[in-house]
């Protein structure tokens, strides 16, 4: 089923993540009903997004009244196993189309997405391994999508530096392609053929992550 790109956004739970959620949709111009228990969180979010309402999502008859039927896509931002849990089976059982859920670790996301959760994100998880990437040093900045691929920023190893992108064979070799890259002083440009990169230089690269980590650790 497709969901049109300006399709209301149902957030239950006002902890960290489901606010920074919440926040960003509403600055994304979404409209957005925020979900609560905690009276103090819907006050403080009643003039920051379209809708906030006081209400136990683990009950089934509070989730009707509310009308989350009536939504297309909700996110389940809540960190406590049994609620989160209960919460996302009351959504399935309303044919929420996408039901987006946060899971504390690998086993709640296993049983959410056995539930019929749509999409799991693991951001505890997610961050911990982005942090590791950038203490490592190798990397300056990364973002992972899904199935191990991933765009990173690091300084250009020695193979590809001083002649034409396409005479470093990088593509082949180390199965990562140079995406854009930035000379001191000066924007990020896309990168070409002809592209000469210099040890001043960043490079942001992508491909699988395994590949990016053994491209970032070549020689400088
Ligand atoms: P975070 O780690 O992102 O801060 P928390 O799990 O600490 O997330 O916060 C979850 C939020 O969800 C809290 O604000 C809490 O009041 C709210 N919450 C917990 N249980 C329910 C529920 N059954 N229905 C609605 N909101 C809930």
């Amino acid at each position: 089923e497709r969901i049109p790109v300006d399709a209301p956004v149902a957030v239950i739970g006002l902890g960290r993540f489901g606010a920074a959620t919440a926040g960003q949709l509403n600055r994304l111009d979404r409209e957005v009903l925020a979900v609560d228990t905690n009276p103090a969180l819907v006050q403080k979010w009643a003039d920051r997004v379209t809708h906030t309402i006081e209400a136990d999502a683990r009950n089934p008859e509070a989730l009707r009244q509310i009308g989350i039927g009536e939504f297309q896509i909700v996110v389940v931002a809540v960190g406590n196993l049994e609620a989160s849990v209960l919460i996302t089976a009351n959504l399935v059982d309303l044919k929420v189309p996408q039901i987006w859920a946060k899971a504390s670790t690998q086993s709640h996301g296993k049983i959410l997405a056995r539930i019929g959760a749509n999409h799991v994100v693991y951001p505890e998880a997610q961050a911990g391994t982005r942090v590791a990437h950038l203490v490592s040093g190798r990397l300056l900045d990364f973002i992972q999508f899904d199935d191990d691929y991933a765009i990173a920023k690091l300084y250009p190893p020695k193979v590809i530096r001083d002649k034409p992108l396409g005479r470093s064979v990088v593509r082949t070799k180390y199965r990562v392609t140079v995406v854009g890259v930035k000379s001191p002083g000066k924007e990020f440009t896309y990168a070409t053929e002809e592209t000469v990169i210099t040890n001043h230089d960043l490079v942001i690269v992508s491909g699988h992550v395994g590949d990016i980590e053994r491209f970032a650790s070549l020689d400088r």
